[in-house]
């Protein structure tokens, strides 16, 4: 096989030039990194669990009319998605108090927020993706008046998708973090949800038990990882699409 060319590592995934123009193929990999990579582990399987959860999300995301960048499922850890330029924002939405905005604001987690928050960060690793107003977004051009409407519109939209599914299997969505592309269509342009969405970027309880199912597990020494994310991709009836244990396989080049 033709060996294809890196474009970009990142700290949970890898792209390569896809076969067509316009498309990318999103490697998974099982690296796990917490406190922008001061913490750092490599979980195997945590790839696998992760390109099929978000494999399952953005399908369901595209079915309902929200736009996605998947196209296709490749293999266990890698999937087709479209290019695009990626907005250098990550939207959270919070739905309880948790994590950064608990510290902030000195608010319990697992409070729930009168109305879900929508909160934006400057994607950038060296700063620790700093909180930004829209302020700061419109004066540096990061985007539009426009675009921030539309990126408003895909964050509740995707909320209450994903608050409905992860309802469905008993599971209480806390808050999440998306992020945006543009992509260029003839005249036109517009955005779509981009990256992944998986339990690395969203905050998952168990309703009953209030056990965490997500990240958080790494970051706080809760227990296993892959235990979880398998906990999370059962009970949605995506366990991945092998009977073989969830090993890595070798890099295609
Ligand atoms: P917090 O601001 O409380 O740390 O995070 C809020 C939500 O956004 C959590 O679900 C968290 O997992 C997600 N999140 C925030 N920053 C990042 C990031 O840099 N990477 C990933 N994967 N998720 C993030």
């Amino acid at each position: 096989m033709a060996r294809r060319k890196k474009i970009y590592e990142g700290k949970a995934k890898i792209l390569f030039e896809g076969p067509e123009p316009g498309t990318i193929v999103q490697y998974f990999k099982d690296d796990a990194t917490a406190f922008n990579a001061e913490k750092k582990a490599v979980l195997d399987g945590k790839g696998v669990l992760n390109n099929r959860l978000s494999e399952y999300f953005m399908t369901g995301l595209n079915q309902i009319g929200v736009p996605t960048h998947f196209i296709k499922s490749l293999n266990m850890r890698e999937q087709l998605v479209r290019q695009v330029e990626i907005i250098p924002l990550e939207v959270i939405v919070r739905n309880y108090a948790a994590g950064t905005m608990s510290k902030r604001l000195g608010i319990d987690e697992g409070t729930q927020l009168p109305r879900p928050i929508v909160e934006y960060c400057y994607k950038d690793d060296s700063l620790g993706d700093p909180l930004v107003s829209e302020e700061h977004i419109a004066a540096f051009g990061w985007a539009s008046q426009q675009d921030m409407d539309d990126i408003l519109s895909l964050a509740l939209r995707v909320n209450d998708f994903m608050s409905g599914v992860m309802f469905g299997v008993g599971i209480k969505l806390v808050d999440f973090k998306i992020e945006i592309g543009r992509v260029y269509e003839g005249d036109f342009q517009r955005l779509i949800v981009a990256d992944e969405i998986s339990p690395d970027s969203c905050r998952l309880w168990d309703i009953e038990t209030g056990q965490k199912l997500d990240k958080d597990v790494f970051r706080r020494d809760l227990g296993s990882l892959t235990d979880a994310y398998t906990e999370v991709a059962r009970r949605l009836g995506v366990m991945p699409k092998s009977s073989t244990p969830i090993t890595k396989p070798t890099l295609i080049n």
